[in-house]
């Protein structure tokens, strides 16, 4: 019965684990080194198993299928709906080859190639 009750708080944590990775690029909007690829098999996963789970009458594991399976859909959406977004740093440089932002710590453009100033 412990064991039980701990395995829903599991379940808890891991989907509130996802939501915190939603509120992030939410707040963000930067998807640049979050991998789609990496989002979408684990979508598809996810989403497989749930069906395993249905099909195994496990409430516990078509519960936690299912809630992990919905917040990795939401991110794969966030992540092509903000993939052209990028860092709005207020401070930062603007290369003076094609006026794209630079990050701080770059010595070359990463669009153009020219070098930081
Ligand atoms: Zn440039």
């Amino acid at each position: 019965m412990f064991l039980y009750s701990l395995s829903w708080i599991a379940i808890f944590i891991l989907s509130i684990s996802y939501w915190f990775q939603i509120w992030k690029i939410h707040v963000h909007k930067e998807v640049r080194d979050i991998s789609l690829t990496y989002n979408l098999l684990l979508a598809i996963g996810f989403g497989i198993l749930g069906f395993t789970a249905y099909d195994e009458r496990s409430l516990i594991f078509f519960v936690k299928q299912i809630s992990t399976t919905i917040p990795v859909i939401i991110i794969v959406f966030q992540v092509i709906y903000h993939r052209d977004e990028h860092w709005k740093d207020t401070i930062g440089k603007k290369c003076e080859g094609c006026s794209k932002q630079l990050e701080r710590r770059w010595k070359f453009c990463a669009h153009c190639g020219r070098e930081a100033e």
